[in-house]
């Protein structure tokens, strides 16, 4: 029987990073996954083929709408091959899980494919096309999420879908009716929007991405809404039902009247549940709560001292950056180092255009928190870099202590927002004021602009371009 250091179980972002982070510190370590392609929810079915298809979509509406203003004309008619798009969309997921090996073989990490249980707290099956046992003095989990549904509604993977599904359709839908107005809803809503298809929203909250600053909620929905998007926020769906090519989804309004909708398809992306299925854990007495997740402490280790969890498994956001954080923790924290992870400090993106970025403290929440604060805020209309380009939406805005100034939180929506959002993570991890960073250059033209404006707004309320 094969001996390891580390056995890791699920190799999406938390898992294979976590077993390269373990290899790099020296440990023998063992992967275990139970697909033949490696990546997890994320290279697979999540960010990587979503970004594809945002990324394709996004040029098709350019080509149709923008070029034109652009002095750019095209002779005859532009024409969507979709097939293509999916098709595209395949193989930039084969190149990078293709990657994933490689970084494996290149880290000398041992890749076993099969559905891995436990036997004992140090002992683990494997079962495939070859069923195997491996001995590990530590294992983490990473075994990830799957779609969560609602307890009336039947996914019956053609007509009433999930994100898995409605990245690989053979057709444009004529109308997509979307559960859940957070970001797979949004991101994918925009791209069949873009397509061509007449998008639905429906959201049980009285606002679209509701974690996140109202202001990005009312500001997404302005620019989404102009883009032919329809929203019916707090929106309460009672049934799902489906005859022939045809979906029907009732819901209830604020003023309880019922309210029924008709398309082709309906996605329902009303959040992720952890998944560990088949995982045997009770073998091995690791806890898992009455939702479904792995119970962890601080140091991500379950009530098994041996045994680690990480990722969308544990609680936290579900975001692959979060997870793979969580590997590195956890490989050095078996390493005997003291890492450290600040939640606070993880960003969160809806790659929709313009996009959507957040880090810190929305100001709902420090207003909950009675915490005095002052807000700055820039319009990206006001930037040359923004009329150059023609993505004028959006605004940066940083809320910061109003007596030390200390950053608390930092939302965007705008282009390129998505990178433009590690800039304040930097700021914020070393505590910088809002006049630290009014006081930086920030090279021009650039989107960057808006955040060293947003940043002289919230100090003394001097921006220099409005
Ligand atoms: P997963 O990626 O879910 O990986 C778990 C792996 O474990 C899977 O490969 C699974 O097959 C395997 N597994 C499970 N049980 C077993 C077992 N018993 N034996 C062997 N293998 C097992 N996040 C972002 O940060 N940015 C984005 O842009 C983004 N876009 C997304 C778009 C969509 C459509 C979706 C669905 C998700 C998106 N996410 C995004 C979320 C992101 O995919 C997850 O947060 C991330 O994949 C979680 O990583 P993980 O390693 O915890 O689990
Ligand atoms: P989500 O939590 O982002 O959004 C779910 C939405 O559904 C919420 O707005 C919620 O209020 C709404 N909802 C819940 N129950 C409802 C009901 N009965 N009727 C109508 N609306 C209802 O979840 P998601 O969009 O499914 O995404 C799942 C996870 O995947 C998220 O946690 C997210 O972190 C991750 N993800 C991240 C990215 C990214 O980082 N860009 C992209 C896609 C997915």
């Amino acid at each position: 029987m094969s001996t390891y250091d580390v056995a890791i179980i699920g190799s999406g972002p938390g898992g294979y990073v976590a077993a390269i982070r373990c290899a790099q510190l020296g440990m023998k370590t063992a992967l275990i996954e139970k697909y033949t392609t490696l990546g997890g929810t994320c290279l697979n079915v999540g960010c990587i083929p979503s970004k594809a298809l945002l990324d394709s979509s996004h040029h098709y509406e350019d080509a149709l709408k923008h070029f034109e203003e652009h002095g750019i004309e095209i002779p005859g008619e532009i024409k969507l091959n979709f097939k293509k798009m999916i098709d595209r969309k395949q193989s930039v997921v084969d190149q990078t899980t293709k990657g994933i090996e490689f970084l494996m073989n290149k880290n000398k990490v041992d890749v076993f494919t099969g559905t891995g249980s436990f036997k004992d707290a140090t002992h683990i099956e494997i079962t495939g096309e070859k069923n195997q046992t491996i001995e590990a003095k530590h294992a983490i989990i990473a075994t990830g999420s799957k779609p969560a549904s609602l307890p009336f509604i039947k996914i019956d993977k053609e007509r009433i879908i999930t994100s898995t599904e409605a990245l690989k359709l053979t057709e444009v839908p004529k109308h997509f009716i979307v559960i859940g107005g957070g970001v797979i809803g949004l991101e994918l809503g925009q791209v069949y929007r873009r397509l061509g298809a007449e998008v639905s929203v429906v959201e049980y909250m009285d606002r679209i991405i509701p974690t996140m600053d109202s202001a990005q909620s009312k500001e997404l929905t302005k620019v989404m809404k102009k883009q032919g998007v329809k929203f019916y926020v707090s929106h309460k769906v009672s049934a799902v039902t489906r005859k022939k090519n045809e979906v029907t989804v009732t819901a209830t309004d604020k003023k309880d009247n019922e309210v029924t909708f008709t398309g082709d398809y309906c996605l329902v992306s009303v959040g992720r549940r952890p998944f560990t299925d088949g995982l045997k854990a009770e073998n091995a007495g690791v806890k898992i709560n009455e939702r479904g997740m792995v119970e962890v402490n601080e140091h991500l280790q379950t009530n098994i001292k041996n045994i680690y969890a990480i990722g969308d498994v544990v609680r936290g956001a579900m975001l692959a950056h979060k997870a793979e954080e969580e590997g590195v923790f956890v490989a050095e924290t078996i390493a005997g180092q003291k890492p450290h992870i600040d939640y606070n400090l993880i960003p969160g993106v809806v790659y929709t255009w313009p996009e959507v970025a957040s880090v810190g403290k929305t100001e709902e929440q420090l207003a909950e928190a009675g915490v005095a604060f002052k807000v700055g805020q820039f319009p990206m209309r006001a930037l040359g870099r923004s009329r150059a380009s023609g993505d004028t939406d959006g605004f940066v805005k940083i809320l910061s202590h109003k007596e030390t100034d200390e950053v608390l939180g930092v939302h965007m929506v705008g282009a390129r927002v998505a990178d433009l959002i590690a800039e304040a993570v930097t700021a914020m991890e070393f505590r910088a004021s809002a006049e630290d960073i009014a006081r930086m250059s920030h090279a021009h033209p650039t989107y960057a602009e808006a955040v060293k404006e947003a940043a002289l707004a919230a100090t003394e309320d001097r921006a220099l371009h409005v």
